[in-house]
Order: structure tokens, then C-alpha cells, then sequence
């Protein structure tokens, strides 16, 4: 693999065109999407809930970023199919199934259950 680091004046990892618009420009912004990726293992995952990396993710570019920013659901054209900066995607509307968290094993969902003190408490048999 030849990488020509001169060709890419920006630190920033190339991730393809903008799932939105389709631009090639400014594309920093990666939305995990709470469906399977087209190509299992090569979305996100959790390591908290043991969710493997099979969720689809989209790509938005700075511009289409802002202007959904009070968008909860931008109105993607496309998911990425594969690694993002290879290019791949396949019409939003393809994607499968249903990737989100587990709550049940989230430490935030958990805090419920921790309201004991976590010292543990010996108890001493003084009563000899
Ligand atoms: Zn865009
Ligand atoms: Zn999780």
C-alpha cells in the first residue's frame, strides 16, 4: 500500500462523501445509526453492553452537520457499507435489523442499584 501523506494537506481521515449530500468536502462528522452495517464488523460497537461492531454508521460533512445540527434525524441518502473512507454506501433505506445499546448493562442505567455504601462492613463477633 503506497500512502502519498503530501497528497492530504489535512490531518483529518478522509471518510468519503457526505451521507447526505454526497460532498467530498469537510467530511468530519461520523452518526452511529441504530441499524446493522452492511458489512458486519466494520461499524460501531460497545464494549460496555458487548455489542459487536456490526452498527451502520453515516458521515456528514461540517456543512450538512450544521445545518442539522437541531436535527435529531438528519435526512440521510445513504449509509456507509464498509469502512468509511473506502467509499462504500448503499440508500439508507437498505439497512437491516437493529443495532443499540444494552441499558441493562450500562453503568449509567445501573447508578439505581449502587445506592448502598460499597465499604464492606465487618462484622465482629464482640459478644464472646
Ligand atoms: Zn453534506
Ligand atoms: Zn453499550
Amino acid at each position: 500500500m503506497i500512502t502519498d501523506a503530501a497528497d492530504d494537506p489535512l490531518d483529518a481521515p478522509d471518510l468519503g462523501p457526505c451521507c447526505v449530500c454526497g460532498g467530498l468536502e469537510d467530511v468530519q462528522t461520523i452518526v452511529m445509526l441504530d441499524k446493522k452495517a452492511p458489512i458486519a464488523g466494520t461499524g460501531w460497537g460497545c464494549v460496555v453492553c458487548d455489542l459487536p461492531s456490526d452498527g451502520a454508521v453515516a458521515v456528514v460533512c461540517d456543512l450538512c452537520a450544521a445545518a442539522f445540527e437541531s436535527v435529531s434525524d438528519p435526512p440521510f441518502q445513504y449509509a456507509v457499507s464498509g469502512w468509511p473512507g473506502a467509499g462504500g454506501r448503499v440508500p439508507i433505506g437498505e439497512l437491516q435489523g437493529t443495532h443499540a445499546h444494552d441499558l441493562t448493562k450500562h453503568p449509567e442505567s445501573a447508578l439505581e442499584f449502587q445506592d448502598h455504601d460499597p465499604e464492606v462492613q465487618y462484622f465482629d463477633d464482640g459478644d464472646e
